[in-house]
């Protein structure tokens, strides 16, 4: 099968379909979608984090119709060099191993998913989980790179990109996201406000439960009083602080509530499978 029939056979088993980009024909994936990340290409990812720097590559994804939904299995994460002149802001893979990782992808019947990192490298391991939450998104600059299209021979395709990084030095926690390819939204802000709003709903119920009780509501105002001494006592600078935090919370507790939705969070190497609906 030449890659053009291969193309024409996603298109007629629904995995890939017609779109268009500022008039131009595209191919992209169908959706719904649901990407499956074995537990192996989890480890490997997880593994190769540097959080000192950029790094980058493909994701081997292999494609099937499953249940009406396209289902991109990835089994292999294939890492190009970074030849970037400031790998620790940005990721240019080098084009020679570029050129190779697609002509081996269609070769061997995987869609490439490129994916890069964001480091999170910093003195102490408080300042890396605050990097971790800062750099969970994509850049201006990725937002702009994600639109550009892969010509195979007569056709243009256009795959959506995964974000990949860790908690610094301790590599505890894994974020993993998927952007763009016409499927997926270009940034993870709104996702995670989205997060936060359930979470805040939820724990703020679970306080008025709880507050109802006897004489849980003493407890709660003492809290309250002695909160509001403390910061007025130390350093009213320190509300934002304390406001962003609780807002960060849910970063550290949503990938426990449901199937993940455009990204997810791992604390350990396993299986995941993220819904692009
Ligand atoms: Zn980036």
């Amino acid at each position: 099968m030449t890659n053009p029939e291969w193309l024409n056979y996603l298109n007629d088993q629904k995995i890939l379909t017609q779109g268009d980009i500022e008039g131009e024909q595209v191919l992209h994936l169908q959706t719904p979608c649901e990407i499956n990340l074995t537990e192996s290409a989890s480890k490997t990812l997880r593994d190769n984090y540097d959080p000192g720097c950029e790094k980058g590559g493909f994701l081997a994804a292999y494609p099937i119709k499953k249940n009406d939904k396209t289902v991109l299995i990835i089994k292999e994460i294939i890492n190009l060099t970074n030849v970037s002149d400031d790998p620790k802001h940005s990721y240019l893979p080098d084009s020679a191993e570029l050129g190779n990782g697609l002509r081996r992808a269609f070769k061997e019947h995987f869609l490439p998913i490129r994916f890069h990192t964001h480091p999170t490298e910093d003195e102490t391991p408080i300042m890396e989980i605050f990097n971790y939450l800062y750099q969970a998104d994509t850049s201006e600059q990725d937002r702009l790179v994600s639109n550009t299209l892969t010509l195979v021979v007569n056709k243009q395709l256009l795959l959506p990109r995964c974000l990949m990084l860790s908690t610094g030095k301790s590599n505890q926690r894994m974020f993993i996201g998927f952007y763009n390819g016409l499927i997926a939204p270009i940034e993870f802000e709104m996702h995670k406000k989205d997060n936060i709003k359930k979470a805040m709903d939820y724990i703020l119920n679970d306080v008025s439960e709880w507050a109802r009780k006897g004489d849980n509501k003493w407890w709660l105002t003492g809290g309250g009083v002695l909160l509001a001494l403390l910061i007025i006592r130390y350093n009213k600078y320190a509300i934002p602080l304390i406001l962003m935090l609780v807002a960060m919370l849910p970063m550290f507790i949503n990938d426990q509530h449901g199937r993940p939705k455009y990204f997810a969070q791992l604390t350990k190497a396993r299986e995941v499978t993220i819904d692009i609906p």
